[in-house]
């Protein structure tokens, strides 16, 4: 598969429709990347309105393009690139979304539950242990589970961006409990029936609970009148645990729409017409457009919003007091977060900026959820996103960045908890060499250096034996020295030593360690500050020596 550098450049992603000559130009506005096989990608097209979200799940690519336009699923062809399902024929769908190309991406398995009410955590780097709201997708003996999962990725992308688009509280947003078999086995007729079957099936119910799942949605391939549907919500008034289910048909051309549409049902929001449930849960038809549980579905005329009468698209305001699904989304996901108990499944991010400049010194912090602290930290750094070196075990890691003429650098984290679930966690970060050549900005984080680059000086550099690092310390402290070649191997790991007040020169024998000629990265560390300097050694060059000014290197005072 191919990384990420060679599906993005310049900011771009070409799209084409093989055979019909069109070709999408995205802006991408956003990456969020976890390894060459696994990330997210926003934008627009050009400068449309068409809005993009491009997942890649273990290389298998998908997502929609969605706007005032027309509307597109993309698909995987494998090493073909990507393909464009268009809504306006059905023609292709056999070739590629539902036909499940490529190899099923494993679904990672909900853990085991803990039994213990996690102990409040002083920490400010542990978030309190609420999941989202979880869906389990499923799927029939005649559905491939990898256009099942593809299907799972980009339902949960749209629904989640019309969360975050319309200003919905981040409670409403839903994650992946699981894509598994059911043997559950579609009727096809009435849809809302078929949902209301679902929710009164075994298999269905027994998934739920094993997967600890908020919401089901099941795909099917039988013909119905509608492309999706939930136990009818004129008759069960919605958000209900027992009700809690949804069908979508793969004969739509707009799945994750759909899908997105029909759990939105489950949270209590209702069609542009309907009239039961909330006085206020009613979609929003404005212009061509419609929010996302409006009932219209023209090419292009659907909108990733919720109804709501403090936003506006497109110059006109997208509700009124009769029409908000955005409150009821507000109003109603505790509720639906409440269908299950708390899964206590591990998570973890990594918290810092996603750009930077080459040598600066950047702080990361480790976010954990849920599992049972503490936790312990592996840091890990690459600048090809394979090959990790590295072994941080704080909750913040310091991090001088550099890259190998790729301006990537990447970060690893992977976090223990106590009762023994492990997450591991990516960051790509965008390494600028200089600030003035139109890269994108980098945000230096301003607590995280003490002492200014410039306040630190290595004599001689190129050095052929040794090198003098002098330097200002404001107080006495002790301090860490660390080596690393340019692949980000430490190469003289954590010596400590005391510095003085003041002017302080430590002399490093760069010889005497056993290093290749080439170019290093000395980093001195404390606490969360850190100074990073290259050095280029050259032991052929001269024998001119700098006298070490201290014996047992590392240990004593250097001060001068
Ligand atoms: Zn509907």
């Amino acid at each position: 598969m191919r990384p990420i550098a060679e599906v993005v450049s310049d900011n771009r992603v070409r799209i084409t429709v093989p055979g019909r000559g069109e070709r999408y130009d995205l802006d991408v506005k956003r990456v969020e990347y976890s390894d060459p096989l696994n990330y997210k990608l926003y934008g627009t097209v050009g400068g449309s309105l068409l809005s993009v979200i491009l997942t890649s799940r273990n290389g298998t690519k998908g997502g929609i393009l969605q706007g005032p336009e027309r509307s597109y699923e993309i698909c995987d062809l494998g090493s073909d690139g990507q393909l464009l399902l268009p809504h306006e024929t059905d023609d292709w769908k056999n070739d590629f979304c539902a036909s499940g190309i490529g190899s099923a991406p494993p679904v990672r398995p909900a853990p085991a539950q803990t039994e213990d009410a996690r102990q409040p955590e002083a920490n400010a780097k542990v978030q309190p242990c609420t999941s989202g709201i979880r869906v389990l997708f499923l799927y029939p003996n005649n559905v491939s589970p990898v256009s099942a999962t593809n299907h799972a990725y980009n339902i949960i992308d749209v629904f989640n961006q019309t969360v975050s688009n319309s200003g919905v509280a981040g409670t409403a947003l839903v994650e992946l409990a699981g894509v598994v078999q059911t043997t559950y086995q579609p009727l096809g007729g009435i849809i809302t029936s078929e949902a209301l079957n679902l929710s009164n099936n075994a298999n269905a119910q027994a998934l739920r609970t094993q997967h600890k799942a908020d919401l089901v949605l099941l795909y099917s391939w039988q013909g119905y009148g509608d492309f999706g549907g939930v136990p009818s919500p004129e008759i069960y008034l919605h958000p209900v645990n027992a009700r809690a289910f949804a069908v979508v048909s793969l004969n739509g051309s707009n799945i994750p729409v759909i899908g997105a549409h029909e759990l939105s049902h489950l949270f209590g929001c209702n069609h542009n017409d309907d009239n039961f449930g909330l006085p206020y849960a009613k979609g929003f038809v404005f212009s061509i457009f419609n929010t996302l549980v409006a009932k219209g579905n023209a090419p292009g005329s659907k909108i990733l919003y919720y109804s709501n009468p403090n936003k506006s698209f497109n110059g006109s305001v997208m509700g009124d007091a009769t029409h908000n699904n955005a409150k009821v989304m507000n109003d109603k996901a505790a509720i639906v977060k409440a269908f299950r108990s708390e899964p206590n499944v591990l998570n973890g991010w990594v918290n810092g900026p996603y750009s930077g400049y080459e040598y600066q010194i950047y702080t990361y912090e480790a976010i954990s959820r849920c599992g049972s602290p503490p936790y312990t930290y592996q840091w890990q750094e690459s600048t090809d996103g394979i090959n990790y070196s590295g072994n941080g075990t704080g909750e913040f890691h310091n991090v001088g960045l550099y890259h190998n003429g790729n301006h990537q650098f990447y970060l690893k984290l992977k976090i223990t908890s106590s009762d023994a679930q492990v997450v591991e966690t990516w960051m790509q970060i965008w390494v600028d060499d200089d600030p003035n050549e139109g890269y994108r900005r980098g945000q230096q984080e301003s607590d995280s250096l003490s002492m200014q680059s410039d306040d630190f000086t290595v004599v001689p550099n190129p050095a052929s034996h040794s090198v003098q690092l002098i330097f200002n310390a404001p107080t006495v402290r002790e301090l860490e020295l660390n080596v690393a070649d340019m692949a980000g191997r430490t190469r003289l790991p954590g010596k400590r030593f005391q510095c003085n007040a003041g002017r302080n020169v430590l002399t490093l024998n760069l010889s005497d360690e056993g290093l290749e000629p080439g170019m290093y990265v000395v980093t001195v560390h404390h606490d969360r500050q850190v100074i990073r300097k290259k050095i280029l050694y050259t032991p052929e060059k001269s024998h001119e020596d700098i006298p070490l000014c201290i014996a047992a290197r590392f240990v004593q005072p250097c001060g001068m």
